[in-house]
């Protein structure tokens, strides 16, 4: 396991943190949470560690709305003490983010204590923090500990433990785009991580309704699979194995949103949402004969360099040259290597085929969502109907990765 000795899940975490705390010889904490996460378990792990006698400083940002940027950054960096310490990050997504960033800054090493079962990244070395509006994927450290506490877990908002399961369930699109990409995009692929990261899924599906129920054993499975994910992508080196259309189209609503001051929605409802259109795509490409792959083949044409760049620009305004970077690779396709690129889907059509079979029906996944509560439309995410198609158009761009998107743009099928 890459830097991470323990990871814990289930009862009494504080009293394994104490354990580790002992037997690492670990002396002075800076504890990192938001009010809501301070109250649901910060004030806890603080009075644990100081009854036996650790010295503990905390910080809580206070405010409703707690977004790993600048402004939050310099806030911890200002309030949290001199001198040697270990930090513990109490809350979700954004805690583990600014608390990832800040300890490894400073040198020092970082405990997860995630209070609700809402993404995949407390294991991550990656810290996505909120840039001049930008959404920036910084690399900083993994957390030395993970000790996530069954009961906080069962108690989180209803909503996090549902946009945990939409990030989660998203994965069945990640992977089989990772497939597409191996097959046409000659993309590193790891078939064991593969293999590890479908068992998370499968997982949460079989457990769908206790997760529903926010049973002990449901939350447990959905944290345990999250955890699973996490350390795929830790253990390939890159967020391949758990990241695909679906978390394209999420990044990109995302960024639009920032840009324009709006609310920025849940990581993971939005995956689940965007995952029920991958699904349609993939439904589209299964729906194919042959003879139809062969027609809308012929009449395919080479993505016109520059038409390609106007558009970059047009959906993506100033961040557009980052972007380029990453879609050069597609932007750079030569007559050649785009007639390769064609005869390739010819002759791998059946395997495309059983890859697109492992994708169930979009309905079938709406009702997985539906079981725990995830939305399962653009209304019910809060995202404006117009919002919608602009992140499958402009959101296979933001990455060099082969997807259904890119696929069915070749095919000339409509992406969503
Ligand atoms: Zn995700």
């Amino acid at each position: 396991m890459t830097g991470i000795d323990k990871i814990y899940i289930g009862p009494d975490a504080t009293g394994q943190l104490l354990s580790y705390a002992a037997k690492k010889g670990l002396k002075r904490f800076v504890l990192i949470a938001d009010d809501n996460t301070y109250r649901a378990l910060g004030t806890k792990v603080e009075g644990v560690l100081k009854a036996k006698g650790y010295e503990v400083s905390c910080v809580v940002l206070e405010g409703a709305s707690v977004h790993p940027d600048e402004h939050r950054l310099i806030e911890v960096l200002i309030k949290a003490p001199l001198g040697e310490c270990t930090f513990i990050a109490v809350g979700s997504g954004t805690i583990t983010d600014t608390t990832r960033f800040v300890s490894h800054r400073t040198g020092r090493a970082f405990i997860a204590m995630p209070t609700a079962p809402s993404v995949d990244g407390f294991t991550s070395v990656g810290a996505p923090l909120i840039l001049a509006g930008v959404k920036t994927t910084i690399l900083c450290q993994a957390p030395i500990a993970v000790f996530a506490d069954l009961e906080t877990l069962v108690s989180a908002p209803s909503k996090l433990i549902a946009a945990g399961y939409g990030d989660m369930l998203g994965k069945i699109t990640s992977l089989a785009d990772w497939e597409l990409g191996c097959l046409l995009w000659d993309e590193p692929y790891d078939p064991g991580i593969a293999k590890r990261s479908q068992l998370a899924i499968d997982a949460v599906m079989k457990n769908v309704d206790s997760i529903g129920r926010h049973s002990e054993d449901g939350v447990r499975a959905l944290m345990e699979a999250l955890i699973e994910s996490g350390l795929c992508m830790l253990d390939f080196g890159t967020s391949r194995p758990a990241s695909g259309a679906e978390h394209h189209a999420s990044h990109y609503w995302e960024m639009k949103r920032l840009e324009e001051r709006e609310t920025i929605l849940l990581h993971g409802a939005q995956v689940g949402y965007a995952l029920t259109l991958v699904a349609q795509q993939y439904a589209r490409i299964r729906a194919l004969s042959r003879q139809e792959v062969l027609d809308r083949l012929s009449i395919a044409k080479l993505p016109d360099r520059g038409a390609e760049i106007a558009k970059i620009r047009e959906g993506y305004g100033h961040m557009a040259e980052e972007v380029m970077k990453e879609a050069l690779p597609f932007l750079d396709l030569t007559e050649d290597a785009f007639e390769n690129l064609k005869h390739r889907i010819v002759s791998h059509w059946e395997k495309i085929l059983v890859v697109a079979s492992k994708v169930p029906s979009s309905e079938t996944l709406a009702g997985y969502l539906h079981k725990v509560g995830a939305p399962t439309s653009a209304a019910e995410l809060g995202l404006k109907p117009q919002e919608v198609a602009p992140g499958f158009e402009f959101g296979h761009y933001l990455r060099n990765r082969f997807t259904s998107s890119k696929l069915s743009r070749i095919l000339g099928l409509p992406l969503a």
